[in-house]
C-alpha cells in the first residue's frame, strides 16, 4: 500500500463517484484546442472552480488538430471549444472548424477563437459560415472577458440545445403516436407505451399501465392492463396485487394528482383521457434523464388523447371486424388472421365451414325475430366449446360460420356431438343439424384455395351428406382444373355455335296427351366432348355468362315453339329454365315480354322454370319477380320441389302456376315409403293451393301407376320420351 493518508483516498473515491454520476447536464464540457501548453495550464487557471450558468466547468484538452478531432470523435456533449487559429500551419484552426461543422456534423458545439497574432483574424465569411461565436486576440482574453466570452457562448449552447431536443421530443411524439393509434386494442396501446417511453428517454425501461376509469371514485380499482418484463404476471391484475407499497403510492399519487411524477430512477407518467386515465410506472437500471418539462407534458397530453382515439377505434374496428349478431369475428378478421397465420402449422391444421342445415325453415318457424338468436345461440356454442388461443371461430355470414385449428382440436366429429342438443334461444329450445365442409390446409397452396376449397367440400356435403361432412380433396382440386378449362371454352361456345336445344315431352297423366315440352341446353365443344348442363351450368352462373346463354336459350325456345305451333301442334307449351342470375337482372320480365313479341308467340305457351334452391336464396325477391312474370302472362313452375325446404308459408304468398316434384323422390317410389309419403303429401299441398303438380323422371311402369294412383296431374320422364333435338321431336309427335 502506498502512503495515501485515509482522508486523501477518501476524497479520490468520492470524487471518482461524484464524477461518474454526475449526468450531462451537471457541468459544461470545454474543450480548449492549443498547441501551446502554457495557454491550457492559464486558461485551467482563469476557470478554476468556476461556475457558470449553474454548473461547473469540465475541461478537455487537445493539442493539435489531429488530436481535438479525437476528443470531438470520442466526447459527446462537448460546449464550448477554446480554439487557436494558428497551430501546425497557420490556417489548421480554420480547416478544423470546416472538418467539425461539416464532417463531424457536429453543429451545436459553440467555438472561440483565439490567436497570439492579431493579424490573423478569419474573414467575416468564415465567421458566419462556420457559425463562430467570438474570436479573440489570446492578450485580450484576461479571467473577466474569458468569462464573459464563455458565458454568452454557454447561453446559445443552452438554447440550441433545448431547440434541437424539442425538436426530437416532438418528432418522437408524433412517432408514438402514430404508433399507438395503430394499435387494436388497450392493452396493445399499453404495452406500445412502454416501448415509446423507452426511446423517448432513450433508455431501456420496465414497468407496469395501469388505468383507472373515471367511473370508479375510490382509486383501489386501478387495474394494471400492460407490463414489461419484470411485471408479466400482473396483466389483468389489480394494482393492489401488485404487493409493492412503494409503487403502488407512486401510481396513486400521479392518478389522483393527475401529473406525472419523476423520481431518480423511476417515474411515473400520467396520462388523462375522457373515458379513463392512464398511469405509466417505468424503472430504469441507470437515472432517469429529466425531459424538458413542456416536451414531457405534451408527450403525455398526446398519449392521453391517443387513449381518447382508442376508444373511437376499438369501436369502429368492432364494427369492422367483429359480428354484431354474435360477438365473434366476422368475415374481414377472419380473412385477415387466416391469411396473417396461414404458414404457420400448415401441415395439422384445418378450416372448417359450418351451415345450420334449414335454416330459413326453421326462422319461419319459429319467427324472423327470433332468427338472430339462434345465430347468437350456435355462435355461442361454437365459441365455448372451441374458441382459444389455437383455434379461431367466426361467423362468415348468413349461416355460415368457421373454425381454423390444429386437426384434433376441431375434429368434425366433435363439432357434430355439440349440436346433439337443442339450441336454447329465449324460452325455446331449437334442435340444429348442421353440415360441414373441411379443408386440411396442407392441401391448398394459400389462404384464398383454402377458403374456396372449405366452401367447395360444404357445397358437396350439402348435396351428397347432408348434416354430414365432407373433407376436401385433390380430386376436387382436379375438379377445379376442369372447372377452369370449362370456364375458358364455354366463352366461346355461344360464338361458335356450340350450343343446341333438345326437348323433353310432359304428359297429361289423365289424358296421355303431350301437354309441353321442357327446354333442356346441350353443349358440345369444339374437341367434340359432350358437357352436361348440370356441370356448366353453374359456371356459367358463377361467371355472369349465363345471361347471354339464357336470351339465347329463351329466344331459340320461342323460336321453336312458334314453328311448332304453326306445323300444327297448337295446344302444346315451352318450359324453359331459368337461373337465379338471370331473374336478378332488371331487364328481365321486359326481355321476356318483347321475346314473345318478337316471335308471336301468346305468353300463356310459355312457363318459366325457377328451382326452388334459388328461390329460397331471396324469397322476397323471388315472390316480386314471380308477380311481374305473372303479369306479362307467363307461367311459373318451381323447379326440383322438395330439395329446398321450402317453408309452406312462402309457397303460399309465390304466385305459381305449377310445382314439379323433384326426380329423387319419384325415383324411390317402390322403395322408400318416406319418398311416396312425401309425394303425396306435396300432391296434397298443390292441391290446397291450387297448383299443378308435374312428377320428373318417371322411368317405369310403377313410377307411373303410383303417380296416377296418387292424383298426380302430369310427369316428365324417360319412360315417356328422353330430350330429342327438334328433328326428332317432330317424328316423336307424329307418330
Ligand atoms: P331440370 O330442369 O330439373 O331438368 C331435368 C333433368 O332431368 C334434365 O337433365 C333431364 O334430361 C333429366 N331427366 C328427365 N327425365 C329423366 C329420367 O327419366 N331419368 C333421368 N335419369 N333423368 C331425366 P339435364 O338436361 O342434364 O339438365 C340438368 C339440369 O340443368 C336441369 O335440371 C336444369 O336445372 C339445368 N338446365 C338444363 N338446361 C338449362 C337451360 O337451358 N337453362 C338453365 N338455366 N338451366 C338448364
Ligand atoms: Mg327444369
Ligand atoms: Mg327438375
Amino acid at each position: 500500500m502506498t502512503d495515501y493518508d485515509e482522508d486523501d483516498l477518501l476524497e479520490i473515491i468520492e470524487d471518482d463517484e461524484a464524477d461518474q454520476q454526475k449526468s450531462p447536464e451537471l457541468f459544461w464540457k470545454i474543450l480548449i484546442i492549443d498547441d501551446d501548453e502554457e495557454v491550457h495550464r492559464a486558461t485551467l487557471f482563469a476557470l478554476n472552480k468556476t461556475e457558470l450558468l449553474g454548473r461547473s466547468l469540465k475541461m478537455l484538452h487537445a493539442y493539435s488538430a489531429a488530436e481535438a478531432r479525437n476528443v470531438l470523435s470520442a466526447e459527446e456533449d462537448v460546449a464550448v471549444i477554446l480554439l487557436d487559429v494558428v497551430m501546425e500551419h497557420n490556417e489548421a484552426g480554420l480547416e478544423l472548424v470546416s472538418v467539425i461543422r461539416d464532417k463531424l456534423k457536429l453543429d451545436e458545439v459553440r467555438i472561440i477563437l483565439r490567436t497570439g497574432q492579431p493579424g490573423y483574424a478569419p474573414e467575416t465569411e468564415v465567421i458566419t459560415e462556420y457559425d463562430i461565436n467570438d474570436y479573440r486576440s489570446k492578450s485580450e482574453l484576461t479571467q473577466t472577458r474569458l468569462v464573459t466570452s464563455l458565458v454568452s457562448a454557454l447561453r446559445s449552447y443552452q438554447q440550441i440545445k433545448t431547440i434541437s431536443n424539442s425538436r426530437k421530443g416532438l418528432a418522437q411524439i408524433i412517432e408514438a403516436t402514430s404508433d399507438l393509434l395503430s394499435r387494436n386494442g388497450l392493452n396493445h396501446f399499453a404495452s406500445g407505451i412502454i416501448t415509446q417511453l423507452s426511446s423517448f428517454f432513450s433508455m431501456s425501461l420496465d414497468g407496469l399501465i395501469a388505468v383507472r376509469r373515471q367511473e370508479n371514485e375510490t382509486t383501489d380499482h386501478i387495474k394494471i392492463i400492460a407490463a414489461g418484463d419484470r411485471y408479466q404476471n400482473l396483466i389483468n391484475h389489480e394494482l393492489n396485487e401488485l404487493h409493492d407499497n412503494h409503487i403502488e403510492k407512486l401510481i396513486q399519487q400521479a392518478l389522483l394528482s393527475g401529473q406525472s411524477v419523476m423520481e431518480k430512477h423511476e417515474a411515473v407518467l400520467y396520462f388523462a383521457g375522457k373515458e379513463q386515465s392512464i398511469a405509466a410506472y417505468v424503472t430504469a437500471d441507470g437515472e432517469i434523464p429529466r425531459p424538458e418539462q413542456d416536451i414531457l407534458h405534451l408527450f403525455c397530453q398526446n398519449i392521453g388523447m391517443c387513449s381518447d382515439n382508442l376508444a373511437l377505434v376499438d369501436h369502429l374496428h368492432d364494427q369492422i371486424y367483429i359480428d354484431q349478431t354474435t360477438g365473434l369475428s366476422n368475415r374481414n378478421q377472419f380473412v385477415e388472421n387466416f391469411q396473417k397465420n396461414f404458414e404457420k402449422d400448415k401441415v395439422s391444421k384445418s378450416l372448417i365451414v359450418i351451415n345450420i342445415d334449414h335454416f330459413n325453415s326453421i326462422v319461419e318457424t319459429i319467427g324472423a325475430r327470433r332468427s338472430s338468436q339462434i345465430l347468437q345461440s350456435f355462435g355461442q356454442r361454437l365459441a365455448e366449446k372451441f374458441q382459444s388461443d389455437e383455434v379461431a371461430v367466426a361467423r362468415l355470414g348468413g349461416d355460415i360460420f368457421s373454425m381454423v385449428g390444429p386437426d384434433e382440436a376441431i375434429d368434425p366429429v366433435k363439432i357434430q356431438d355439440i349440436f346433439e342438443s337443442p339450441l336454447p334461444v329465449g324460452d325455446m329450445s331449437i334442435p340444429v343439424s348442421i353440415t360441414m365442409g373441411v379443408a386440411p390446409l396442407s392441401k391448398t397452396d394459400d389462404y384464398v384455395t383454402a377458403i374456396s376449397a372449405a366452401y367447395s367440400a360444404l357445397k358437396k356435403a350439402k348435396f351428397h351428406h347432408r348434416g354430414g361432412y365432407y373433407t376436401y380433396s385433390e380430386e376436387m382440386s382436379q375438379d377445379l382444373t376442369q372447372r377452369v378449362n370449362i370456364l375458358n371454352s364455354l366463352r366461346d361456345a355461344l360464338k361458335a355455335d356450340e350450343f343446341y336445344l333438345v326437348y323433353q315431352p310432359q304428359l297429361d297423366l289423365k289424358t296421355d296427351k303431350v301437354i309441353g315440352l321442357e327446354t333442356l341446353i346441350r353443349w358440345v365443344n369444339n374437341k367434340g366432348e359432350f358437357i352436361a348442363p348440370s356441370v356448366f351450368i353453374p359456371i356459367a352462373e358463377n361467371s355472369g355468362m349465363i345471361q347471354a346463354i339464357g336470351r339465347w336459350v329463351f329466344e331459340n325456345s320461342c323460336k321453336n315453339l312458334a314453328r311448332l305451333h304453326q306445323q300444327g301442334f297448337e295446344d302444346i307449351s315451352i318450359s324453359v329454365n331459368v337461373s337465379a342470375a338471370q331473374l336478378k337482372d332488371p331487364k328481365f320480365i321486359s326481355f321476356v315480354e318483347s321475346t314473345l313479341q318478337a316471335f308471336n308467340v301468346e305468353a300463356r305457351y310459355v312457363d318459366i322454370e325457377i328451382t326452388e334452391t334459388l328461390a329460397m336464396e331471396d324469397i322476397e325477391y323471388c315472390i316480386s319477380i314471380i308477380d311481374g312474370l305473372k303479369q306479362v302472362g307467363v307461367h311459373v313452375s318451381l323447379d326440383d320441389f322438395g330439395t329446398g325446404y321450402s317453408s309452406l308459408a312462402y309457397l303460399q304468398r309465390m304466385n305459381l302456376d305449377r310445382i314439379k316434384v323433384d326426380r329423387s323422390f319419384v325415383m324411390q317410389i317402390g322403395q322408400s315409403l318416406t319418398s311416396e309419403r312425401i309425394i303425396r303429401s306435396i300432391i296434397n299441398l298443390g292441391k290446397q293451393l291450387e297448383l299443378d303438380i308435374l312428377a320428373e323422371g318417371i322411368e317405369t311402369a310403377d313410377q307411373e301407376s303410383f303417380l296416377k294412383n296418387v292424383n298426380c296431374d302430369s310427369a316428365q320422364g324417360y319412360r315417356f320420351a328422353k330430350p330429342m333435338d327438334y328433328e326428332s321431336l317432330l317424328q316423336w309427335l307424329n307418330k
